[in-house]
């Protein structure tokens, strides 16, 4: 449950006028908040039950169009509607906005009132039950990365994204003054997350010029998917109305520091850490070894989830602190897997693949099923790596191209029998298309290079 306020409580705030507007959200395949907004009476009176949406919202994408080839929705199948369910234990203020809550839905088919199988909540769903049948939930965390811009996103799209300063003039790792100077963007960023009941450990300036991190605590798979998604959206809205534009592409520039979106994760029993074991030199226990053995094991099968643009690719390169290798190592960043917390309670795995325009409820539904796999198959982890990962050539290496990815993510027999082939094959589809869109295109790159020369 992440939400802060009961119905009830939203009924008497918006009875007392302190809340206008109820945002109904669901999550899309690309990690969007997409909704209605309602007004605050017609929601608490009726559409708190059920609002619809049009199908075409799960088989879309970053530009609204209607690809052919997905078997759940086409313009064969009329794209009819689905039914937004409200989770009413989502509720929660949006505090950057006046007078505003949130809901977030589930996505239910409209006649038979079933989850949708390939929405993103509930594919992240799907792998949190099959873990609790084996005694565990899952706590995870994601670190957002991002960019912020000088400009805002209007003035930038309309210089053709040619105008592109970041709000800082040098790299800002760590860096006190030069994060004062953003302060009128991550202050409303902290503080009204905060209000919304997104637990909010701190903002960092990060690795590059105007690059910026977001931590928060740590929670429950569902609840930490729930918070990257706000968080994201809340980062967006705040910066555009400070007049600046924060952007989640992985890599905007070719000699610029990607943006990644890290996973910590651990399994826990109870309130007791099933990742700790105090008689381990490193505190791992056996079942985070097989668990790691299988986010290790099928990394290439759920890449696709962690990277699934064709940019996405363009952040691995070597001395970025991006990885390119799907190896472990003990507090090692060159790594694709690091083991943080060791010897402690919160020991854990970090996945440093995945990047900031990842969507977080299927990227930690993959490496569950991943991890699932692992613990089910008893699969041994190799030992550890060290030194500069980059340089050793017996790592196997992550998918290098959205291309590649998509092979891997087809022919995944782990995915197909953890996720079903519908949620697969539509992802499948998804990806596809991105690359047929991608090949369409005549890149800048290519005119500039052959324009006079070829
Ligand atoms: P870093 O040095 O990488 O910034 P932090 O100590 O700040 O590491 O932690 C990074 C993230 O890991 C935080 O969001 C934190 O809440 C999360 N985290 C801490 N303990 C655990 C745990 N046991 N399981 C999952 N995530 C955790």
């Amino acid at each position: 449950m992440s939400g802060t306020l009961s119905f009830d409580a939203l009924k008497s705030q918006v009875a007392s006028g302190a809340i206008d507007t109820v945002l109904a959200c669901f999550v899309d395949m690309q990690g969007r908040l997409m909704g209605k907004r309602f007004h605050a009476d017609n929601f608490v009176e009726t559409s708190y039950r059920e609002t619809h949406c049009c199908n075409y919202l799960l088989a879309t994408d970053l530009e609204m169009a209607t690809p052919d080839g997905y078997a759940a929705s086409s313009w064969e199948k009329g794209y009819g509607d689905y039914v937004m369910k409200p989770d009413l234990t989502t509720i929660r203020p949006v505090p950057w906005l006046e007078g505003t809550a949130m809901v977030l839905c589930d996505i239910l088919d409209h006649h038979t009132h079933e989850e949708v199988p390939h929405a993103p909540r509930a594919v992240l769903k799907r792998q949190i039950a099959k873990l609790k049948e084996l005694g565990f939930t899952a706590m995870m965390a994601t670190e957002l990365e991002f960019f912020l811009f000088e400009k805002s996103f209007d003035e930038i799209r309309k210089s053709g994204f040619r105008d592109l300063t970041p709000i800082s003039g040098y790299n800002e790792d760590y860096h006190i003054f030069q994060t004062t100077k953003e302060e009128a963007v991550m202050r409303p960023v902290r503080n009204h997350l905060f209000a919304a009941g997104i637990p909010v450990e701190n903002t960092k300036g990060e690795a590059e010029a105007g690059q910026e991190e977001l931590n928060i605590r740590y929670s429950e798979a569902l609840d930490c998917a729930d918070h990257h998604t706000i968080a994201k959206h809340a980062i967006k809205e705040i910066s555009w109305a400070a007049g600046r534009a924060a952007s989640f592409l992985p890599k905007w520039h070719p000699d610029r520091v990607g943006s990644a979106a890290h996973v910590h994760q651990s399994l826990w029993t109870g309130d007791k850490p099933a990742f700790f074991d105090a008689n381990d030199p490193l505190g791992m226990s056996e079942i985070m070894r097989h668990y790691m053995a299988g986010l290790i094991a099928y990394a290439p099968d759920y890449t696709y989830f962690l990277a699934p643009y064709v940019n996405s690719y363009k952040r691995f390169s070597k001395g970025t602190f991006a990885p390119t290798k799907t190896v472990w190592s003990v507090d090692n960043r060159t790594a694709g897997f690091r083991l943080c917390g060791d010897g402690t309670n919160g020991v854990r795995v970090e996945c440093r693949i995945g990047g900031s325009d990842l969507n977080p409820y299927l990227a930690q539904a993959a490496m569950l099923a991943a991890g699932i796999k692992g613990i089910e198959d008893k699969l041994e982890l190799a030992p550890d790596t060290s030194g500069d990962v980059y340089e050793n050539e017996k790592a196997a290496d992550i998918p290098r191209t959205l291309r590649d990815a998509t092979v891997t993510l087809r022919s995944s027999k782990m995915l197909r029998a953890a996720m079903g082939d519908e949620v697969v094959d539509h992802y499948v589809r998804a990806s596809e298309w991105e690359q047929e869109e991608f090949d369409r295109a005549v890149t800048d790159w290519e005119i500039a290079r052959g324009f006079e020369r070829a």
